[in-house]
């Protein structure tokens, strides 16, 4: 709804545009000090962009160890969100990472979780065997259980976020879509619905963030990818479950290019969620048009189920859609447009955003405050990939 609509001022501290996970936590942060209003194109809730959903897996374990030191505070500030909104968000379950000793990632993953002292347990095909009959690890590989891991509830927690942010005195304009935005101090944004200015601007739209950013002049190396969410039927029900402790799993493949990842079955009874991390070219504008093609991705999912996960049935039951929004080298974006400091960018979550967002959010408050981040941001800076800046007209 337009904030005139009701009367009220449009001039505010911070713009965000785009209410996924990523700009509502922004919006959160900056609502506790700040006049705030969140803007998506879509009445909320929607599924159309990267944040929807049951699920999402959350973990320590990582290749690169900045994304390891901010998910310590992650799991503080998730806590938090789950006391201040009183509902569940996070259920312990473990990760297993499978893969082979002499895969680099699987190494630096493995050296990650003993660096930071992570509780953790490694296996060998045999051991695994025995602790996990179902999980069928071919003889040469082995397998490392963070313990700290486990599922997020990616609905509720989006929800929470934004019932917080409007609890705190921030304002939503839903059903608004962005259609220009003029730089400058006051920085103006219009949409279909109204004309609104802030002191600074944050853009947080997902795959969309490329149409955003020509707004402003800016094009980013960003994919846009078409990701098939895919569930699978236990044999017998429970296998997986978790109910019966079943961990969450990530496969680093030699011979897969993209790593498969696992929920235990939950969100539906009996159907373990499996998918590819990888997906095709797709615009977020026509991410259902193309539907009737078989699916490379299923087929790739469905041959390793058959060998590895023998309990499912190597057929999916369900079959969902989501978009990544993937940079070259899947690192985030998190910084200032060059031309223009109060407008921010947080793009590129490179699908493994998630369970980042809590100090995402808190980068990209500070950033719009022209505060000193909290982490050190070199490894998200977009001069990483060279300038392109279009010519503003
Ligand atoms: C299948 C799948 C599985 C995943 N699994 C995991 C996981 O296990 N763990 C993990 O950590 N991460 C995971 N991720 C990644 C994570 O979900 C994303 O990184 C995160 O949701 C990105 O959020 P976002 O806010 O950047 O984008 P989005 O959620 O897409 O939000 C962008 C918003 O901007 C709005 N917008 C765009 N243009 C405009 C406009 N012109 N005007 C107004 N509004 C606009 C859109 O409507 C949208 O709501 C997964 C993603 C997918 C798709």
């Amino acid at each position: 709804m337009a904030a005139q609509g009701n009367g009220m001022d449009n001039n505010f501290d911070t713009i965000v545009i785009g209410a996924g996970i990523q700009g509502s936590y922004t919006a959160y942060h900056l609502a506790r000090n700040n006049k705030t209003l969140l803007i998506d194109q879509f009445i909320l809730p929607h599924s159309r962009g990267s944040s929807h959903g049951q699920t999402r897996i959350i973990r320590k374990s990582y290749s690169k160890p900045y994304y390891t030191e901010m998910m310590t505070e992650c799991f503080q500030l998730w806590k938090q969100l789950e006391a201040e909104a009183n509902v569940e968000l996070f259920r312990q379950t473990g990760l297993l990472v499978l893969g082979k000793e002499g895969n680099p990632e699987f190494q630096a993953m493995k050296s990650t979780l003993v660096n930071n002292q992570i509780p953790m347990e490694s296996f060998t095909s045999e051991e695994l065997s025995r602790r996990f009959p179902a999980v069928n690890l071919p003889k040469e590989e082995s397998a490392v259980l963070d313990k700290s891991a486990g599922i997020l509830y990616a609905d509720r927690a989006l929800k929470s976020v934004q019932d917080l942010f409007r609890r705190f005195g921030g304002t939503i304009c839903d059903g608004e879509k962005v259609v220009d935005i003029q730089p400058g101090s006051p920085v103006t944004v219009t949409t279909t619905a109204g004309i609104y200015r802030a002191k600074s601007l944050v853009i947080t739209a997902g795959p969309w963030s490329n149409k955003l950013l020509n707004l402003v002049g800016l094009q980013l190396p960003l994919k846009t990818l078409r990701i098939v969410v895919c569930y699978w039927k236990e044999k017998v029900l429970g296998t997986y479950g978790i109910q019966k402790g079943h961990p969450c799993f990530i496969k680093i493949s030699d011979s897969i290019e993209h790593h498969i990842y696992g929920l235990p079955s939950n969100e539906y009874p009996g159907l373990m969620k499996v998918c590819y991390h990888s997906g095709s070219d797709a615009d977020p504008d026509e991410r259902d048009i193309v539907l009737q093609q078989p699916s490379q991705d299923v087929n790739i999912l469905s041959t390793f189920l058959s060998k590895e996960f023998p309990g499912v049935d190597p057929k999916p039951a369900i079959v969902e859609y989501c978009m990544y929004t993937v940079t070259p080298d899947s690192d985030f974006i998190l910084d200032y447009h060059p031309e223009h400091s109060n407008i921010i960018i947080g793009a590129g979550f490179s699908g493994h955003g998630f369970k980042l967002a809590p100090v995402v959010g808190k980068i990209l408050c500070e950033l719009s405050l022209g505060k000193r981040p909290s982490y050190n941001l070199s490894p998200f800076k977009m001069h990483r990939f060279g300038l392109n800046l279009k010519s503003l007209l």
